[in-house]
């Protein structure tokens, strides 16, 4: 070889960042432009259509439209890439490929036939031009650039179904075509390599990987950067898995067994030609470069996960052969698997009952009609004898694998895979641990792979403080709570392990759903611009993923038939958070069947600002009772607007004056008819009452409605109360027996009610423990940001919960 070895970066640029003119623009500034080996994939979509159009000619149908799409989407990319002289000529070239492919397939087309040959042939063309184009483009840096075939310097050939490469021939071709070469940049075709006769093949479909990886150990490279359109190699598909992320770092071997169980970002074969001489292998990402990828070596980094990865092999069949009278199951299973071999078909997985009655492996839908028969036929002699039963196949099955170094060795990873399957109510349908102990394989229903990826990621992955939030009605205190959320939830993250996925914002008309975490930054554009019609079906089934461990709806709205859902929330394992009292004061039964659910569920129903906003009532009143405390009365002051008219009574001001002056000061209800109603008061007490236990309902509440009081009678009750040296106040009271009474009551000076100013809430527990001194608790009862905040501290209740 011309080059000292270790001085060449060997670059693997795939389809995706070839795809345009701009993908080539952005490549470049990747590339130092010295030293540098650069290996393509067809530009994005050319394989596939150079592919449709093969099927299309053994279909007999018309392929003509992929062919002019495909030749004018190369030439659209040259007119916007290189100078006019370089357009002209490459331009002519690609029209003389096109022509030469046109009649290839015509002539298929004609016959009714493609042989292997042709269609290699035609599939590899793509990475001819894309190559092409790239060194045309690289040039005009006047750097010294070489563009190389590699089919004039990469010979293979197939043994027992595997692509090998002829190293020696190769290598020694490679130092040919680069003798006396100079070079800074030298651009060779991925996927393609030629028969040791010389004929043009490939290296199998996502190949250039395997190319770039040849290239780099005939180069002897310092490192091998494979340049794709995700940030490295994920804990599992991320088109998948929506929670997945880029593992940092892998093991070779980890690589591979990812790569050949399923992880389409790297072609199994990668691995093999970097490993001896321990070539790094960087996987990057071409449209976010800063990212640090995933890199892969002989001595990876220690990672906190006992598994690395996830993956999954679609399109599966799983083949069962049965015999009770099957004797020496041993030669059985060798005689299955020689079958198999001399069949050409590669089996995925193995397992063997311990019983000896049954074989039972895997292996790709397109093999198992050739494997059955072969089977049929060549075991026809144990089958008349019945020593086997029946080979029973179920094509509809997909495999997924586990994969991590640090699995050999650690007690449990089998059984918390299938306790997560389990959990999801998914059936295992086979189970295989690799001898290396690197991987752990399980066969399960096609339907069911999403599914089971997504649980098994929750279950391995995800701090079991993650969760999935929906939130309804993003008014003033939903909204108010986004903004909380947004600005808490990096903390949150980093010195908590509190992972807070907001996957959903719905109001009265839309909804906004997302896998990813929504931007709390941008949500109300987009929830106005989303397409999506409010629908809590929809939403909820949204909300509940496999790729999360826990769901949370939480209720901003005040709208009672919200509160009428909780009971499906809950039933399907969603926890509910709400400020929302229709539900624990509206129907008695309805809420004595939700509490029942959460007690029997473990699922949570918090409720913390559905009396008085923030300020700690429910938890307290909770804390009392649970800890063995009796209640003999509660009293209270839980509306903020009436506190403050009540307050501004003795100044002497006529009661509807001091209402429409609360109005003008934004601290009453539109219409302040509600508020005087007492009805959202009786409400509050109806919760407490129902929490301390009692089975009281609005009707039973006996409440003064302020409505039908006027000026005249309000003075003489004020006049009253001052006579005696005392102070009005609207209170409500719950007795030891659960009556409740919301009045106008006149009250001593010292009563702590008595000291309210502005628009506070007082409530007063008398109880066993707190008898001489009653528990009081004081505060604003109302406002966006003080019930923003007691929602945000229920959810972060909830999340101290889970487990
Ligand atoms: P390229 O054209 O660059 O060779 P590929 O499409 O062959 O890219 O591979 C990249 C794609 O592989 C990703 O876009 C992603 O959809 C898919 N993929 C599957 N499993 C994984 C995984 N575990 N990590 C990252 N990507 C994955
Ligand atoms: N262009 C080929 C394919 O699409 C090879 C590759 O991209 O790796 O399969
Ligand atoms: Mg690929």
């Amino acid at each position: 070889m011309q080059k000292a070895s270790h001085d060449y970066n060997v670059h693997k640029f795939g389809g995706s960042s070839l795809a345009t003119a701009e993908r080539f623009n952005a490549l470049k500034a990747l590339l130092t432009g010295k030293n540098e080996i650069i290996v393509v994939s067809a530009i994005h979509g050319t394989t596939n259509a150079l592919q449709t159009m093969i099927d299309a000619v053994l279909n007999g149908t018309d392929y003509s439209e992929t062919l002019s799409n495909l030749e004018k989407l190369h030439l659209d990319i040259i007119q916007k890439l290189l100078p006019p002289h370089q357009q002209t000529e490459l331009s002519l070239v690609i029209k003389k490929d096109i022509s030469a492919l046109n009649k290839l397939l015509a002539s298929a087309k004609k016959s009714g036939s493609c042989p292997k040959e042709t269609q290699d042939l035609i599939l590899g063309q793509g990475e001819i031009w894309s190559a092409k184009i790239l060194s045309g483009y690289l040039a005009e840096n006047k750097k010294n650039i070489i563009y190389l075939d590699a089919s004039t310097v990469l010979f293979t050939y197939e043994k027992n179904g595997m692509i090998c490469i002829d190293w020696q021939k190769s290598q020694a071709e490679l130092n040919h075509f680069l003798a006396n070469k100079n070079f800074d940049q030298i651009i060779i075709t991925g996927f393609i390599a030629s028969t040791l006769e010389g004929k043009r093949t490939t290296l199998g479909r996502n190949g250039s990987d395997f190319s770039a990886a040849i290239f780099a150990k005939l180069f002897n490279a310092k490192c091998l950067t494979i340049w794709t359109d995700v940030d490295g190699i994920f804990t599992a598909d991320p088109n998948r898995v929506h929670t997945a992320f880029v593992i940092d770092s892998l093991s070779y071997k980890e690589a591979l067994e990812l790569a050949y169980f399923g992880a389409k970002v790297l072609h199994p074969m990668t691995i093999g030609p970097v490993l001896a001489s321990k070539i790094p292998i960087y996987i990057k990402n071409s449209f976010n470069p800063s990212a640090a990828g995933t890199h892969i070596s002989s001595s990876p980094k220690k990672s906190p996960y006992i598994i690395k990865g996830l993956t999954c092999i679609d399109a599966v069949s799983l083949i069962n052969i049965e015999g009770t009278g099957m004797t020496g199951v041993s030669g059985i299973a060798a005689r299955v698997f020689q079958i198999l071999h001399h069949t050409g078909i590669s089996v995925i997985l193995i397992s063997q009952a311990s019983s000896e009655h049954s074989i039972c492996f895997a292996v790709a839908n397109t093999h198992t009609d050739s494997a059955v028969n072969a089977l049929k036929e060549n075991l026809q002699f144990e089958m008349e004898r019945q020593y086997i039963e029946g080979i029973y196949v179920d094509k509809h099955c997909a495999i997924l694998s586990a994969v991590g170094d640090d699995m050999v060795g650690t007690v449990g990873i089998s059984g918390k895979l299938c306790d997560s399957l389990a959990k999801a109510n998914i059936n295992i349908r086979a189970m295989a641990q690799g001898s290396s102990e690197r991987n752990i394989s399980v066969v399960v229903k096609d339907t069911d792979i999403n599914k089971s990826l997504q649980t098994v990621h929750a279950g391995f992955y995800l701090s079991r403080k993650t969760i999935s939030i929906g939130l309804i009605g993003p008014g003033s205190i939903g909204s108010t709570l986004l903004r909380q959320i947004y600005s808490e939830i990096e903390h949150l993250k980093s010195t908590y392990h509190v992972n807070l996925y907001i996957r959903g914002i719905m109001n009265s008309k839309k909804m906004l759903l997302s896998d990813a975490p929504i931007n709390l930054s941008t949500w109300e554009t987009e929830l106005n611009n989303s397409p999506h019609q409010a629908d809590l079906k929809k939403f909820t089934d949204h909300i509940l993923t496999n790729d999360i461990p826990h769901a949370v709806i939480i209720d901003c709205t005040a709208n009672p038939t919200i509160g009428q859902h909780y009971l499906n929330f809950i039933e399907q394992g969603i926890h509910v958070i709400t400020p929302n009292k229709h539900a624990n004061s509206g129907d008695l039964n309805y809420y004595k069947a939700l509490r029942t659910l959460t007690h029997t569920k473990d699922i949570h129903y918090l409720y913390e600002t559905t009396v008085c906003a923030g300020l700690p009532v429910i938890n307290t009143l909770q804390d009392l009772l649970k800890t063995g405390d009796k209640v003999n009365k509660i009293e209270g002051v839980v509306s903020g607007t009436l506190s403050f008219l009540f307050s501004e009574l003795p100044k002497g001001k006529k009661f509807s004056e001091i209402i429409s002056e609360a109005k003008k000061l934004g601290y009453t209800e539109p219409d302040p008819r509600e508020d005087l109603s007492g009805m959202d008061f009786a409400r509050k007490l109806v919760c407490l009452a129902r929490e301390v236990g009692h089975d009281v309902s609005l009707n039973d509440v006996k409440l003064h409605d302020l409505n039908s009081i006027t000026d005249d009678q309000m003075e003489t009750l004020i006049n009253k109360a001052k006579a005696n040296n005392q102070k009005l106040s609207y209170m409500g009271e719950i007795s030891s027996d659960g009556k409740i009474t919301v009045d106008i009551k006149s009250l001593p000076d010292n009563h702590p009610f008595s000291r309210l100013a502005g628009t506070d809430n007082m409530l007063i527990f008398h109880t066993h423990r707190y008898d001489a001194y009653p528990l009081i608790i004081q505060g604003p009862g109302a406002g966006a940001e003080v019930t923003a905040a007691g929602i945000f501290a229920d959810l972060l209740r909830l999340v101290s919960y889970l487990s």
